[in-house]
This record gives C-alpha cells, sequence and structure tokens, in this order.
C-alpha cells in the first residue's frame, strides 16, 4: 500500500454536496465500507489503537456507528451496545436530549447495557457539532460508566464539536478531517 492508511481511507468517502440540506456537504463512508481492503484498513486502525486500551465495552452510535462498532468489539472480543434514536429499544432505558440546529433529537440506552465502572469506547462514524457524542457520553455515565475515548472515521474540525468535546473532558481518535 503506498498511500497512508489515512489517505487511503479518506479517497473512498463520497461528499454528497447539498445533501440532506442545501449547504451541507456529506460525507458519506458507504464506499468506504463497500471496497473490503479499505475497510480492512478501517477497521485496523481501531483495533490497533484499542488493543492496548482493552475497553471493557464498545458503545456505537446509530447508525453508521453500529456498523463499525460491531466489527471493532467482535475484533476486541468484547460486547458491543448500541445507543439508539428514541423509540427504538424495547426494554427500559435512559435517554437524553440534545440541540440542533433545527429543533431536537433524543437518544436512548438500555439500563443493563453498562455497569458501573464500564471502561466503555463511544464510535461513531463522524463528529460533526459534537452533540451526538455528547449525549452518548451523558448516557454512558448517567449508568456509572467511564467513556475512555470518543472515536470516528471523519471529524469536521470547522464545526466545533470535536474542540468541546476535548473541553469537556473527552479525549477523541479521528482518522480523517475535512472543512
Ligand atoms: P453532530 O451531533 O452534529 O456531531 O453530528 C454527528 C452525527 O450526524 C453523526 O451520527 C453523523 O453520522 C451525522 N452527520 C452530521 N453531519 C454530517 C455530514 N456532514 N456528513 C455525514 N454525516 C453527518
Amino acid at each position: 500500500l503506498s498511500l497512508r492508511p489515512q489517505d487511503y481511507i479518506r479517497e473512498h468517502i463520497r461528499t454528497v454536496p447539498d445533501w440532506p440540506a442545501a449547504g451541507v456537504q456529506f460525507r458519506d463512508i458507504t464506499p468506504l465500507l463497500q471496497n473490503p481492503r479499505v475497510f480492512r484498513v478501517l477497521i485496523d486502525q481501531f483495533v490497533h489503537r484499542y488493543f492496548d486500551m482493552r475497553p471493557d465495552v464498545v458503545a456505537g452510535l446509530d447508525a453508521r456507528g453500529f456498523i463499525i462498532g460491531s466489527v471493532l468489539a467482535y475484533e476486541l472480543n468484547v460486547g458491543f451496545v448500541p445507543i439508539r434514536k428514541k423509540g427504538k429499544l424495547p426494554f427500559t432505558t435512559v435517554e437524553e436530549t440534545y440541540e440542533l440546529e433545527y429543533g431536537s433529537a433524543t437518544v436512548e440506552l438500555h439500563t443493563d447495557a453498562v455497569k458501573p465502572g464500564d471502561r466503555v469506547l463511544l464510535i461513531d462514524d463522524l463528529i460533526a457539532t459534537g452533540g451526538t457524542m455528547m449525549a452518548g457520553k451523558r448516557l454512558l455515565e448517567k449508568l456509572g460508566a467511564t467513556v475512555i475515548e470518543g472515536a470516528a472515521i471523519v471529524d469536521l474540525p470547522e464545526l466545533g464539536g470535536s474542540a468541546k468535546l476535548h473541553a469537556a473532558g473527552l479525549p477523541l481518535y479521528t482518522l480523517v478531517d475535512f472543512e
């Protein structure tokens, strides 16, 4: 492989302008998942990062965090727990509501998903304003767990989310930045 892994990954992220709304540059990871070589390179980046840190659990954010988080959990030989948009989880939940540009969103986590003291890796595909990852962190902390790091494929640093999460005490690991 002549490219650095991060550059190989970046080349397989498709930018779709003005989707889902005018002015948004949507960073689409489906080409990356579709190519078995680059998908493996992607997961291996996270496996190398987290093998020695040994999280007790991987928590994935709805919905693209499930795709990479579940494969990573399998490789690390730890369990996977989903943080879902409201109304999808059947058992008792804790919930957290956060503000979006227009309106708000609520995410939920099963009350037995983690135990007090668990060291959790929280993962999603992308960090924009950081609201989703912050809500996930709060949910895990409500159950007494510690989020050891937030991980994502893409950071959009200009939106300020990664800085905000850092200021809130969450270390982050991301592979690719886009303006
Ligand atoms: P935020 O809560 O603002 O950090 O937004 C992050 C969440 O929204 C992630 O679950 C992303 O999948 C999704 N998202 C936000 N902005 C984009 C974008 N420009 N391209 C792709 N996904 C995005």
